[in-house]
C-alpha cells in the first residue's frame, strides 16, 4: 500500500474488521484482505491506485445496504469504505450542497434540515448510504411531491480509472456543455459500483441558479399528518383482499399525475404474510399543504369504505416531521438479518392473474414467516414529470413500486426455504411475462437499487428481455458508452454491473 496514503487500512486481525465487512444483508459477508477507510478524495485515489498497481480487485462501499453481494463477493480483495467521507456543506461556487460519498441518510437529512430547512426526496431508512442510494436514482416518501433524488443532482466527483490504469478524480455536472456531462448522467440512476468511486455529490434542484441555499432544494416539511391503518387477515377472504388491493392501485392510477393534488400523499401498503395475523398501510401528507386533512380522508374512505375492506384499526395523528415521524419510519438493521428481495414497477393495477397469485402466496399455509411481505409503495407524481432519457432512470410513468421480500430470517440453514418462497411468489405474479416484470401495460421492469441477480438467470427469466432492459430500458446503450469512456478496464464491476459495449 502507498506510503503517502492518509487513509486508514484495516485488516482481518483488527477488531474493527467484522463491523466493516458486514452489511445489511448477512447472507453476504465479504472477506477482503484489507478495508481502506477513505476520508478524502486523495485517499480514494491512493486506495484505487494501490489496488490497481498490485493487481487487486476492489469494490466501494458507502452505507453497506446492498441487497446482493456487490461489495461482498469472494473475489473482492480490497474494500474501499467511504464512511469517514461524510461532510455536508453548502458550496457557494457550485450553488449546491456538497455531500461526501459515504454520508448516511440520517446525517444528510439532519444537516439539511437543521442548517437550511431543506431536504431531498430520499429513502426513509437512516442507515442507507448516499453512495449506492443516489447512484441508483433514490426515492422516498417525498418523491411524489419532489421527484427522485437524482432530479436534484447537480454534479458528482468520481474517481475513475483510465485505459492506462491511472486513477484520477473527475467532476461532472448536469450543465449541457460540460465535457463530462455523460458521466453525470450515468450517476442519475445508472447504479452504484459501475463507473468509479463517487467521492462527492452536489445537490441542487433543477432550474435557475439559486440565490441562497434555502432555495437550492425542496423545503423540508414541518409537520406530517400520518394515518396508520391495520387490516386483520381473519376478516379478509380472497374477494375482500382483492377488492382492497384494487382500491389501492386504482387510487394510485387516479392520483399519480405530476400535478395531481394527490401527489402530496405518499403511502406504503405493507402486506405481511398471513402468519403475521394482520398487515398495515402507512400514509403521510405534509400537514401544511392546503386541504391535507381532506386529501387523507378521501384516500382512507376509498380504502376502508365499501369499495375497499373494513380495517381493524385506524389511527391518524399530526406529528413533527424531522423529530418524530422520520425516526419512527427508519428501518434499523437486524444484526443477523438475512434477506432476499425482488421488485417491479407498476404502471397500472395488477391483472386478475397477479391478484390471485398475490393472495395465494401471502396466504400460503405451507409457509410460516410473519416478516415475509409484499410492499406496494407510492410512486409517480413529480417523478413522472421528467422524461425517460433525461436521467438514467427510464421508469417515468409508473404509479407504484412492488417489493417482494422473505426477510428477515437469521439462520443460514433456512436460506433455501425463504429464498424458494419469494422466488415462487415472484415467478407466479409475473407468470404471464416470463417470470419477470417485462415492460408492458402493467409492469415496467425493476429498480437497480433493489438488485436481484435472478433477473440475469435464464431459468428464472424466460421473457426474452435481458436484465439490462428490465432495469434501464432504452438507456442501457448510453450507459455502456459511458462505461467504455470512464471505466475501459472494467475495474468497477459486480454481478449486475453495466457491461462494456461488445
Ligand atoms: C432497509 C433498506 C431500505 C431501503 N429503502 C430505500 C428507499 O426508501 N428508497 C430507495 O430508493 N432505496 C432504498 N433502499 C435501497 C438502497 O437505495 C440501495 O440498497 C443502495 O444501493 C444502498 O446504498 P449503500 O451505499 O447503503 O449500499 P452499499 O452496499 O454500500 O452500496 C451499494 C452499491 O453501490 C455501490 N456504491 C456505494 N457507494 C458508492 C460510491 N460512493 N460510488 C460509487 N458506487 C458506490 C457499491 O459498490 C454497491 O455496488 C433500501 C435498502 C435497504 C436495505
Amino acid at each position: 500500500m502507498s506510503e503517502q496514503s492518509r487513509g486508514v487500512t484495516v485488516t482481518p486481525q483488527d477488531d474493527r474488521y467484522p463491523g466493516l465487512v458486514e452489511g445489511y444483508n448477512h447472507r453476504f459477508t465479504g472477506r477482503p484482505e484489507a478495508v481502506r477507510l477513505a476520508a478524502t478524495t486523495q485517499d480514494v485515489v491512493d486506495a484505487v491506485q494501490d489496488a490497481l498497481d498490485t493487481g487487486r480487485r476492489i469494490a466501494v462501499r458507502s452505507g453497506g445496504h446492498c441487497f446482493e453481494d456487490f461489495t461482498a463477493s469472494p473475489d473482492i480483495q480490497v474494500l474501499i469504505d467511504l464512511s469517514p467521507l461524510a461532510a455536508v456543506s453548502y458550496d457557494e461556487r457550485m450553488a449546491a450542497f456538497a455531500v461526501g460519498g459515504g454520508t448516511r441518510l440520517d446525517h444528510l437529512y439532519q444537516e439539511l434540515h437543521d442548517g437550511w430547512g431543506v431536504t431531498v426526496p430520499a429513502g426513509t431508512c437512516f442507515e442507507v448510504g448516499v453512495g449506492g442510494h443516489i447512484c441508483g436514482g433514490g426515492y422516498g416518501h417525498l418523491s411524489r411531491r419532489d421527484g427522485l433524488v437524482v432530479d436534484h443532482l447537480y454534479a458528482v466527483e468520481v474517481v475513475t480509472v483510465d485505459d492506462t490504469g491511472r486513477a484520477r478524480p473527475v467532476i461532472a455536472t448536469r450543465e449541457p456543455d460540460d465535457p463530462h456531462h455523460d458521466l453525470w448522467w450515468a450517476h442519475t440512476g445508472g447504479g452504484g459500483g459501475n463507473f468509479g468511486v463517487v467521492t462527492r455529490f452536489w445537490l441542487r434542484s433543477a432550474g435557475p441558479r439559486p440565490t441562497a441555499p434555502e432555495h437550492a432544494l425542496p423545503r423540508a416539511p414541518r409537520r406530517i399528518r400520518r394515518a396508520d391503518v391495520v387490516w386483520s387477515w381473519d376478516t379478509l377472504d380472497e374477494q375482500s383482499f382483492t377488492a382492497l388491493l384494487r382500491a389501492y392501485t386504482d387510487w394510485h392510477e387516479k392520483n399519480s399525475a405530476p400535478d395531481s393534488p394527490g401527489r402530496h400523499i405518499w403511502s406504503n401498503l405493507i402486506v405481511l404474510h398471513r402468519s403475521a395475523g394482520s398487515f398495515i398501510l402507512n400514509s403521510v401528507v405534509d400537514d401544511d399543504v392546503p386541504g391535507a386533512a381532506e386529501l387523507m380522508a378521501e384516500q382512507l374512505a376509498v380504502l376502508t369504505g365499501p369499495g375497499g375492506a373494513a380495517p381493524a384499526h385506524v389511527e391518524e395523528q399530526v406529528v413533527s416531521w424531522m423529530d418524530t415521524w422520520m425516526p419512527s419510519y427508519s428501518w434499523p438493521s437486524d444484526p443477523r438479518g438475512r434477506y432476499k428481495n425482488k421488485a417491479g414497477y407498476l404502471r397500472a393495477g395488477f391483472t386478475d392473474h397477479q391478484l390471485a397469485a398475490v393472495h395465494r402466496h401471502l396466504t400460503d399455509p405451507g409457509y410460516d414467516n410473519p416478516m415475509a411481505c409484499l410492499v406496494l409503495t407510492g410512486f409517480g407524481g413529480q417523478v413522472n414529470a421528467v422524461a425517460p432519457d433525461a436521467t438514467a432512470v427510464p421508469q417515468r410513468d409508473s404509479i407504484l413500486k412492488a417489493s417482494y421480500s422473505a426477510g428477515a430470517w437469521t439462520a443460514p440453514e433456512e436460506d433455501e426455504l425463504h429464498i424458494a418462497w419469494v422466488r415462487r411468489f415472484y415467478q407466479d405474479v409475473y407468470a404471464e411475462t416470463g417470470g419477470v416484470p417485462e415492460p408492458g401495460d402493467v409492469n415496467d421492469g425493476s429498480y437497480i437499487s433493489y438488485p436481484d441477480v435472478d433477473l440475469a438467470d435464464p431459468v428464472r427469466n424466460t421473457s426474452g428481455t435481458g436484465w439490462p432492459v428490465l432495469y434501464y430500458k432504452d438507456n442501457y446503450p448510453r450507459l455502456q458508452r459511458v462505461k467504455k469512456r470512464y471505466d475501459p478496464r472494467n475495474v468497477f464491476r459486480h454481478a449486475l454491473s453495466v457491461a462494456l459495449p461488445s
